[in-house]
């Protein structure tokens, strides 16, 4: 693992080469005349791969998420620099339903669901792109396998289910879309651990189902724990990359990049074992 404190890591070659997944290469991201969110960014998600991106508030994980699922027009931001490319096609300047459309879904931060919809709605409503229905109906008792309570639930409407329900819902509607790379930004966020180790183990299936995650997080622990993977981003810079328990031993990086104090690297920690305990 590569010590770089003063600039970004470099993208080795290795990673680079993924061509069949997604590969941001030294992109730069602006948000209209403000200054720079992110500088020289490089990241690789290969088929198949969990991704962690951590880093503090600010950092610009959500922006690295907006670059990546063609929603960053959207929000008043642009590439300045670098090139996004997804299954080997340069995907900069691609729109969010044609990144959906090529196999790239999101859940966005904030768990958002149709909150009037019910449960089985809001699935209906996740696979609408999706013409093969004998396909929809196998993929919907998948996700009600993985998420047993939506299934108990599905006749209830969205809004009423607990935080953690809904950030399920918000996961099971986007796999509706059947994506091959999905990019989950936050999906810990707020929840309790308990709930947070069942994202945790909800993210292995996904990817043991074939389908590649970027997990986007301020719960380094839980994210890196899980990742083959990781990226710490300060700054709008990748800091550090490495395999996601390389990352996850490195004290220093508990501290310095993430912002952690040594009472809360244990507290961390705890949550980590427990994470391991439950999927033993
Ligand atoms: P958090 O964990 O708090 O969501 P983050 O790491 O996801 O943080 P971003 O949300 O990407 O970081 O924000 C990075 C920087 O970009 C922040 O300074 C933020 O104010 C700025 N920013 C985000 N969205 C916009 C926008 N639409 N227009 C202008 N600036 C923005």
């Amino acid at each position: 693992m590569k010590d770089t404190r003063e600039g970004a890591v470099p993208h080795t070659e290795a990673r680079r080469s993924a061509s069949e997944g997604l590969v941001v290469d030294e992109a730069c991201v602006r948000y209209g005349a403000s200054t720079q969110v992110l500088t020289t960014v490089s990241l690789t998600v290969a088929p198949g791969e969990v991704v962690a991106l951590v880093g503090a508030n600010g950092a610009g994980k959500t922006t690295l998420a907006r670059t990546v699922t063609g929603m960053l027009g959207f929000h008043g931001g642009r590439v300045t620099q670098g090139r996004v490319h997804w299954a080997g096609q340069d995907t900069t300047t691609w729109s969010a339903p044609r990144m959906v459309r090529s196999g790239v879904s999101q859940t966005l931060e904030g768990r958002r669901v149709f909150a009037d919809l019910t449960v089985d709605q809001n699935l209906v409503a996740g696979g609408m792109t999706q013409r093969d229905r004998k396909a929809l109906r196998e993929r919907r008792e998948w996700l009600f396998e993985l998420f047993p309570r939506l299934k108990e639930r599905y006749q209830q409407q969205a809004g009423l289910l607990s935080g953690g329900e809904q950030q399920m819902l918000a996961l099971a509607r986007a796999l509706m879309q059947f994506p091959r790379l999905i990019v989950l930004d936050e999906p810990s966020l707020g929840l309790a651990p308990k709930i947070v180790m069942q994202i945790a183990s909800t993210v292995k299936a996904i990817r043991e189902a074939g389908t590649s995650v970027l997990l986007i997080e301020q719960n380094a622990t839980m994210a890196l724990s899980i990742a083959d993977h990781g990226y710490v981003l300060a700054h709008g810079k990748v800091t550090r990359s490495g395999p996601g328990r390389e990352l996850l031993a490195d004290k220093d990086i508990q501290t310095f990049y993430l912002g952690l104090s040594e009472d809360d690297a244990n507290r961390q920690a705890e949550l980590d074992r427990a994470v391991g305990a439950a999927d033993a």
